[in-house]
């Protein structure tokens, strides 16, 4: 790890370097990044932290309206890996934070008393508030002041890895949800037999975009500085990273005909092996 840059985690400045110049395969940005594991935590980490991440998301299909195939796509294949609606109540308060083109945060919210969502631009938080037809904040401060102390379950599917102040991150959520309030994340995974097969190839890893993938265990720390205890560990099945893996590992970078033709291949590799992603629930003491 570069002398300037420390571990997001626990601080520490000595780490091993992990991969050098890591190219996108997801969009044509153009970009190369190095990453290297933390020696003290075991974290893995973007070297250095970049300080702006706005030219790794030009054109990210994820902001973006999607087709109405895409959308039952979704339905079928990403619905385990995301907060079970079914155990959420009319009392209940929800923000999603990072909640892309706001599929999820529309689905949920006839369920709870209230849905808010949050995306970092003001063209992207307003584009989807518009169209779920609910506030998605952008700023961290207007959040604040609505929501600090009100929220029962925050919900962060695929967004951990992406923060460069994960610290902070998790202060404000922390700030936000009531006593005995939860926040579920799904998280990457790399203590996991497709990362070792693809390395930098496995479209988990999706640099440049992907700035860190921590477990529970290596936020602890940070758990404890901002009153979140682990309540709950464990994996879901997300066949879309073998599907996409497999066509960057034989394609050169991530096209949608080979991925759709490998998807059915990963739809049951998921099922028989559920270990991409981590999804834990950490509760507010
Ligand atoms: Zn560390």
């Amino acid at each position: 790890m570069a002398e300037s840059v420390c571990c997001i985690v626990c601080g520490a400045s000595s780490a091993t370097p992990l991969f050098s110049q890591v190219p996108d395969y997801f969009l044509p940005t153009g970009i190369r990044v190095d990453y290297a594991r933390c020696n003290a935590c075991g974290l893995v980490q973007q070297i250095p932290l970049p300080t702006d991440v706005g030219p790794f998301y030009a054109g990210y299909p994820v902001h973006a309206r999607k087709a109405w195939l895409h959308e039952v796509m979704r339905r079928v294949v990403m619905r385990p890996v995301y907060y079970d609606l079914a155990t959420l109540n009319k009392d209940q308060v929800l923000l999603d934070y990072g909640c892309g083109d706001g599929w999820f945060l529309r689905d949920a919210a006839p369920h709870v008393s209230a849905a808010y969502g949050f995306e970092p631009t003001a063209a992207q938080s307003e584009d989807v508030s518009r169209r779920v037809s609910t506030t998605v904040f952008h700023d961290l401060a207007a959040m604040q002041a609505v929501l600090a102390g009100r929220v029962d379950v925050v919900t962060m599917h695929f967004v951990m890895e992406h923060l460069t102040d994960l610290r902070g991150t998790l202060r404000v959520i922390s700030g936000l949800l009531k006593p005995g309030g939860v926040l579920r994340a799904v998280v990457p995974n790399l203590e996991n037999v497709e990362f070792r097969w693809f390395g930098s190839r496995w479209h988990g890893f999706d640099a440049p975009r992907h700035i860190c993938f921590p477990n529970p265990q290596q936020l602890a720390p940070i758990l404890e500085e901002v009153g979140l205890s682990l309540q709950r560990d464990g994996y879901v099945p997300f066949p879309n990273t073998m599907a996409a893996s497999l066509c960057i590992a034989l394609t050169g970078r991530y096209r949608p005909m080979p991925f759709l033709f490998f998807l059915p291949l990963a739809l049951i590799w998921a099922r028989l092996y559920p270990r991409g992603n981590r999804a834990f629930v950490l509760q507010k003491l």
